[in-house]
């Protein structure tokens, strides 16, 4: 096992073997288990890299323990072991390997007088005599661990129904680069409406993604998948250089015409965040004011320097920032005296509530003066009856948005609201 291959090559071997074990005559079925040790970097910070290397052999061995004299096991990379199992006997045998290596796991391995303990994922895989190719058996291996990663179980055995579960985590950057070189990335408009007057005062620019296979794509099921990858800058540049061309045509007809775009947290770890926000606005001529960025609540909540860096240096500039989601998350409230923001967007889960009970009306009534206490400007979102309408606006609600005013729309749709209301508005000339 602890040939100083690179881990390219140990897949290779293990690509190898798992061909070989296919070829021959009295195979019927090969197992695949993939071992990960989580949280390595934990060992090596407390007790030092010599520790992290005697935690990799210890486990390099509890792997190897699991083995039958037919079975073989490769070591992948730095936390990552491969047991290849020929001709288990049923399905229950991956399963039972996967829970002695998870029971071993319980043990932590000395060092000094030191207990290391890790976390260990399995992701297993199956073939039977139908016939796997070997990279399928793999490929199935290693999205199995993904799973159980992503999931925080122990193990995670691949099946046809999870794959198909897990189809949306799978966009990466490419299919982005590739829907933005296309065309298929649509950005949609709803109507942020002042409750005391029902006009429109602005919109939220919500991204949207028509794929020629599966049809409209909504964020919630693309973005999991390309968080921290260089797509998320592609799609807010795209998303802010859009929606900042139509608010300038649009502050043509309605002065003081403001827009909000969304950014994921990681966004804002991002170091050209601010040159990109900067040479939008510059490119359509917008005043920075009329511009928000909502960030949800859990980015506030993250521990990151640079992340409040980045939001204080956005403030500074002038453009708003909103806290979206408001109510979601997990911290105290007294965490947003000292939160560079200018808004909170209260959640629909609590917003939904508010007709049909007086406890959920007591919470956002709280939050709304809780806010405003703080010079917050609220905006609820999910507003869907006219009831709830009159509860905000009786608690102090500055603003709203939901399917009740209108669902969002393409811009051509939006344009055409926006402008049918400017008409409406307009002094009739004598
Ligand atoms: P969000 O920013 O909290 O947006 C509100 C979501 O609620 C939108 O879903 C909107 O269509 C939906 N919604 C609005 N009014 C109602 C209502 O009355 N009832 C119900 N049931 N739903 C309502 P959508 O467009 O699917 O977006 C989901 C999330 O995806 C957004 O939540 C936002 O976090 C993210 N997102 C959207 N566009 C972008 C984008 O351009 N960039 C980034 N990074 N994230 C985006
Ligand atoms: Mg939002
Ligand atoms: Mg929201």
């Amino acid at each position: 096992m602890h040939e100083p291959h690179s881990a390219h090559f140990r897949y290779s071997l293990l690509l190898r073997e798992i061909i070989r074990l296919h070829e021959e005559p009295d195979v019927a079925s090969v197992g695949l288990l993939l071992v990960r040790l989580e949280e390595l970097d934990i060992i090596n910070e407390r007790l030092g890299y010599l520790a992290g290397d005697k935690v990799l052999e210890d486990y390099a061995g509890r792997v190897e323990a699991v083995a039958r004299d037919q079975d073989r096991t490769f070591e992948i990379n730095g936390a990552c072991y491969a047991l290849l199992i020929r001709n288990p006997e049923h399905n229950d045998h991956v399963l039972l390997a996967a829970q002695k290596i998870l029971r071993s796991a319980e043990e932590p391995t000395m060092i000094g007088g030191e207990k290391a303990w890790v976390k260990v994922r399995i992701g297993l895989s199956l073939c039977s005599e139908t016939g796997t190719p070997a990279e399928d058996l793999l490929r199935q291996a290693e999205f199995a661990l993904r799973a159980a990663r992503e999931s925080n179980e122990p193990f995670v055995q691949f099946s046809g129904v999870l794959e198909d579960t897990q189809r949306v985590k799978k966009f990466s950057h490419f299919d982005i680069e590739h829907a933005l070189d296309n065309g298929q990335l649509e950005v949609f408009y709803q109507p942020k409406i002042n409750l005391q007057d029902g006009a429109i005062t602005g919109a939220e620019a919500l991204i949207r993604w028509q794929h020629p296979k599966t049809g409209m794509i909504r964020p919630d099921e693309f973005l999991s998948g390309i968080e921290s990858t260089r797509g998320l800058r592609s799609l807010a540049r795209f998303v802010l250089n859009a929606s900042l061309r139509q608010a300038a045509e649009w502050s043509k007809h309605k002065p003081g015409f403001s827009i909000s775009v969304n950014l994921s947290p990681n966004n804002l770890d991002d170091p050209d965040l601010l040159e990109i926000v900067q040479s939008a606005l510059r490119v359509w001529d917008c005043p920075r004011e009329n511009l928000t960025l909502e960030i949800t609540e859990n980015a506030f909540t993250k521990d990151s320097g640079f992340c409040m860096t980045t939001l204080k240096n956005l403030q500074s500039m002038g453009i708003n920032v909103s806290i979206d989601d408001f109510g979601t998350g997990y911290s105290s409230l007294s965490y947003l005296k000292d939160l560079p923001a200018d808004e909170v967007k209260i959640d629909r889960s609590l917003i939904k509530g508010v007709a049909h009970s007086e406890r959920d009306t007591k919470i956002v009534a709280a939050m709304i003066q809780l806010a405003q206490a703080v010079n917050l400007r609220v905006v609820a979102e999910g507003i869907e009856d006219e009831e709830t309408v009159e509860i905000l606006l009786e608690h102090g609600c500055d603003a709203g948005q939901g399917y009740h005013f209108s669902t969002p729309l393409s811009a051509a749709e939006f344009e055409e609201r926006l402008y049918a209301e400017c008409a409406t508005n307009e002094p009739e000339s004598v």
